[in-house]
């Protein structure tokens, strides 16, 4: 019996390390069932999936990727502070414009 636990306890680790690593916990955990030992020095020695760290980072932490550098900022944030790219006002407080009235007169200007 303390075998099971001890096994089910070790496949819970593997699945603990691969979702810190930005991998699926719920298919290394089975991984980790059938052969722990395996399951854990190949998660100890797969690199972090950054693309997966990356949205989960976004998604969890309110963080966005800055479109010049690449790297992650605050949601919140009107400057990258890596790059210097400033971001555009979100649509939401953006000053709404009178649906395509103002445009038509603009393009008018170039007839
Ligand atoms: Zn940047």
């Amino acid at each position: 019996m303390g075998i099971v636990v001890f096994w089910f306890v070790m496949a819970g680790v593997v699945a603990i390390i691969a979702n810190s690593k930005g991998y699926d916990s719920g298919s290394w955990f089975l991984y980790g069932l059938l052969i722990w030992p395996i399951a854990l020095v190949h998660i100890l020695t797969k690199p972090t999936d950054t693309r997966i760290a990356e949205r989960q980072a976004v998604q969890s932490a309110g963080m966005k990727k800055c479109l010049d550098c690449a790297e992650l900022v605050k949601a919140e944030a009107r400057k990258c502070r890596y790059c210097g790219h400033v971001f555009p006002v979100p649509a939401q407080t953006a000053p709404t414009l009178k649906p395509t009235g103002q445009k038509m007169r603009s393009l008018d200007r170039y007839k």
